[in-house]
């Protein structure tokens, strides 16, 4: 990830191409722009989603509630600053706020060796003190009804042998020995976590972070471990997933435009951020993860490619569902519909991406 320096030296002095004012440029795609224009870059494209995702209500509609999943990486970050900055602005100007956010940070640090969270969440408590903010330990899930453990136990190995919460997400964990599967498996357990939570708090949409870059790099990843026919429900916006509308606000920029954008802010995001909260990072325990590596090519494509980037995601967007969700049969682990039938060894429901995280490395 480049670093503030980098960025800084990134600009240069010249004429902004939109306010044609001679000031410090940052090169963003095509163009050459001065802060105060290449702000309201980013601005626009997230408001123009919010809108056309209807994520916030008109001026005769109710407030919608939504919950914002918070990573601490810079673009769950940047996407609170923003959604924050506007809510201000429209405050400011006495208008209809559209929108409330909720806030919630999963504390994953027990089961990853992540460094703590506590300080940085703090200073995001007090940054943004408006909103309300919740921190959840992934183990929670079981409290939610997640029994994420359901096919991971051995022969032998009963429900209530692992009474603690922790450690039978532990154990779970630790049947599959592949950082990819161990990956998937946390992955598909935070997102059902945020998505019973949201419910729960009564919001109607959940918002993350990912960048375009993110996006793309995810649609690879998803594929890679067999979940391409889930690619509709997965990166696209405004999909009902777990009883709760799912949206990427930030889907129309490039995490390095939200690098300058995080940098240049007063003061820089990363006050906020936590490095190890970038993708692939908490699965990176155990050799290299489908995730980490994805995040590191797509690092250097988009550097001289960005067209690249935008085009996979624009690509995947126009794929439609094969079957609506509601016809299919699901999965008893990720909830998506199953696109081949792959019974697994116990008679369960597995769609063939969570036969191959949970058969990946056992040895029966
Ligand atoms: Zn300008
Ligand atoms: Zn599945």
């Amino acid at each position: 990830m480049p670093k503030a320096a980098q960025i800084s030296e990134q600009a240069s002095t010249g004429k902004c191409a939109r306010c044609h004012n001679e000031r410090l440029t940052f090169a963003i795609r095509a163009e050459k722009l001065c802060k105060e224009c290449f702000v309201k870059y980013v601005h626009t494209k997230v408001i123009k989603r919010l809108e056309s995702n209807k994520i916030r209500g008109g001026f005769n509609e109710p407030v919608r509630h939504i919950l914002l999943a918070l990573s601490l990486g810079i673009s769950s970050v940047s996407l609170l600053h923003l959604l924050d900055t506007q809510l201000k602005e429209r405050s400011q100007q006495g208008r209809h706020p559209g929108f409330v956010i909720h806030l919630l940070f999963i504390d994953e640090s027990c089961i990853s060796g992540l460094t703590s969270s506590q300080k940085q969440i703090q200073t995001v408590k007090s940054a943004f003190s408006a909103h309300e903010l919740d921190v959840i330990p992934l183990q929670d899930c079981f409290r939610y009804g997640i029994q994420i453990d359901q096919y991971s136990r051995r022969e032998g190995q009963s429900e209530d042998r692992a009474t603690d919460a922790l450690q039978r997400l532990e154990t779970c964990l630790n049947s599959v020995s592949s950082a990819t599967s161990k990956a998937d498996l946390i992955h598909i357990t935070r997102g059902r976590l945020i998505a019973a939570f949201a419910k729960q708090k009564g919001c109607t949409h959940v918002v993350y972070g990912d960048t375009t870059t993110r996006l793309a790099e995810r649609t690879l990843e998803e594929t890679a471990k067999g979940r391409g026919g889930h690619l509709p429900w997965l990166v696209a916006d405004n999909v009902a997933l777990y009883g709760v509308e799912r949206s990427y606000p930030l889907r129309d920029l490039l995490r390095k435009e939200l690098l300058i954008y995080a940098s240049i802010m007063e003061p820089p995001l990363t006050l906020f951020t936590l490095d190890d909260a970038e993708p692939g990072h908490a699965a990176s325990s155990k050799g290299n993860s489908i995730d980490l590596m994805m995040g590191q090519y797509f690092a250097s494509v988009e550097e001289s490619y960005p067209s690249i980037v935008a085009n996979v995601v624009k690509t995947t967007a126009k794929l439609n569902p094969f079957i609506s969700a509601q016809d299919a049969p699901t999965c008893d682990l990720c909830l998506l519909p199953i696109t081949s039938k792959a019974l697994d060894e116990n008679g369960s429901n597995l769609c063939h991406g969570c036969s191959q995280t949970l058969n990946l490395d056992r040895r029966s």
